[in-house]
């Protein structure tokens, strides 16, 4: 017998998310009496897709390297495809975000009717265990790397367990080789993701990435990460994705790392905190090894905003100058926004406007608050009674890009912010917006413009939701 048969088949499940950047749809339009906006509003979302906005699930490609005797694993990634019912699983995986939770509990209870055991992982277990219990053989809490493993040696010797955990997080600086033998490749536009660590020291509020990876950096080596590069770089051309949410974290570190990619000659994109504008001398080494654009969070200007959320970084004043530093160096920015933090006010749409028109800033991206459960805001804006869904019911803060409001803000009545917030991406974002910022940006000049009129779409769906939203059900 060939022992491709004798091995056991495993799967691991990607879910797509109710509405975001690789398939965004309305939530709130009555397909029944509106077919026209049905049609449009699909076929827009089928064109997104084939655009490849989307990229592999980071996660889920990890566990997939992951080796063991008698075990072989396949990935399954909803955006694109049908789950594959046709073949005889031993054992499925899904991983839980808590904006998708209902979704992966109708799935894993289906597979269980059909008798197929379900193992469930993800931030939304490690968050809640609780609530996924009822609807998983086996859950896996916290970072998977080392649990996996140990998982999937249990299932080749029938010895599985209900429960993985550990208490303490993998070291990072073990080697494990990260392969995308699973990824159907152009499906996303790059496969390229490399993850140079993980954790966060700061503790913003609204965020769940120093809960589910501590607080203390976490780093694979400088030799680690520059091998994985060239190893991906002979299997696909494309740019390479930094995905750790900054990788400015350690200075040290990454000038090391990216002085050693400068003769690799790749293009790649991350995500930085504004301290990189005082970082002169990884700023110009961040340049120079092909750093094309960088996601940075500006989150508020507004000063009482970021102390009522403790987003420390950096000082609201000094943020222009951060901003306009890391532009001429030749880098294109993504500045991201929280509209609706508990310091702003109706004026801070102006003052945000103000801002991208002085710094330049090439994609604005303006966010509204989301509470994700788990998080300190998440259960300071339920003692205060400001939640607009059952605090209970975790799973009805799904994730969706700006189409629903799930909390009062502080200072401003609900309808007043959605008109604020619709007038607000209505000014910043459009075509000539869209082609003046893509022929003004430092570098990706054409994604640039591309990312803008994808956007110039995304929010007007998001402002026809919460138009819809506001009044069928909070008026
Ligand atoms: S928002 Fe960014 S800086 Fe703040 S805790 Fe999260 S990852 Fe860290």
């Amino acid at each position: 017998m060939a022992d491709g048969l004798l091995k056991k088949k495993v799967l691991l499940v990607f879910l797509p998310s109710e509405s975001g950047v690789d398939g965004a749809r309305s939530l709130y339009t009555d397909k029944k009496r509106n077919p026209l906006f049905t049609w449009v509003d699909l076929s827009l979302r089928a064109i997104i897709k084939q655009s490849q906005f989307a990229i592999p699930p980071l996660s889920l490609m990890i566990l997939s390297s992951v080796e063991v005797k008698g075990v072989e694993q396949a990935l399954c990634d909803m955006r694109f495809e049908e789950f594959p019912w046709h073949i005889k699983w031993d054992l499925v995986g899904i991983s839980v975000q808590t904006g998708m939770a209902k979704k992966a509990y109708e799935l894993a209870d289906k597979l269980r009717a059909a008798g197929i055991r379900v193992v469930l992982g993800g931030a939304h277990v490690t968050l809640f265990p609780e609530s996924c219990r009822p609807h998983a053989d086996i859950l896996v809490e916290g970072e998977a790397d080392d649990l996996w493993k140990e998982l999937l040696t249990d299932l080749a010797t029938g010895s599985l367990r209900p429960l993985y955990r550990s208490d303490s997080f993998p070291d990072l600086g073990i080697p494990r080789a990260v392969s995308k033998r699973t990824l159907i490749k152009n499906r996303y536009f790059t496969t390229n993701l490399i993850q140079t660590g993980r954790g966060c020291q700061y503790s913003c509020d609204f965020c769940n990435v120093h809960l589910l990876n501590g607080h203390a950096l976490r780093k694979r080596s400088v030799a680690e990460v520059v091998n994985e590069v060239a190893r991906f770089q002979q299997h696909d051309q494309r740019i390479f994705f930094f995905v750790d949410d900054s990788i400015n974290a350690d200075p040290a570190y990454a000038l090391e790392l990216f002085r050693k990619l400068v003769p690799l000659r790749i293009r790649w994109f991350g995500q930085a905190t504004t301290t990189l504008g005082q970082q002169h001398e990884l700023l110009k080494t961040f340049a120079d090894s092909g750093c094309q654009a960088l996601l940075v969070g500006i989150e508020s200007i507004e000063p009482a905003s970021r102390s009522a959320h403790k987003k420390n970084q950096n000082r609201a004043g000094e943020l222009v100058k951060a901003v306009c530093s890391i532009r001429e160096a030749g880098i294109s920015l993504y500045g991201s926004f929280i509209y609706g933090l508990d310091g702003d006010t109706l004026d801070t749409p102006a003052a945000i406007l103000d801002f991208v028109n002085e710094t330049k800033l090439d994609v604005p991206g303006i966010n509204i608050l989301r509470p994700t459960p788990g998080t300190q805001v998440f259960e300071r804006l339920k003692e205060e009674g400001r939640l607009l869904f059952d605090p209970h019911d975790i799973t009805a803060y799904r994730y969706s890009f700006g189409q629903e409001m799930l909390y009062k803000p502080k200072q401003i009545p609900v309808e007043a912010f959605i008109e604020s917030y619709s007038a607000l991406t209505s000014q910043l974002f459009n075509v000539k917006n869209a082609l003046l910022r893509g022929l003004c940006a430092p570098r990706s000049k054409s994604a640039v413009m591309l990312f803008n009129l994808f956007y110039a779409h995304l929010y007007t769906l998001s402002r026809h939701d919460l138009k819809l939203q506001y009044e069928k059900i909070i008026r």
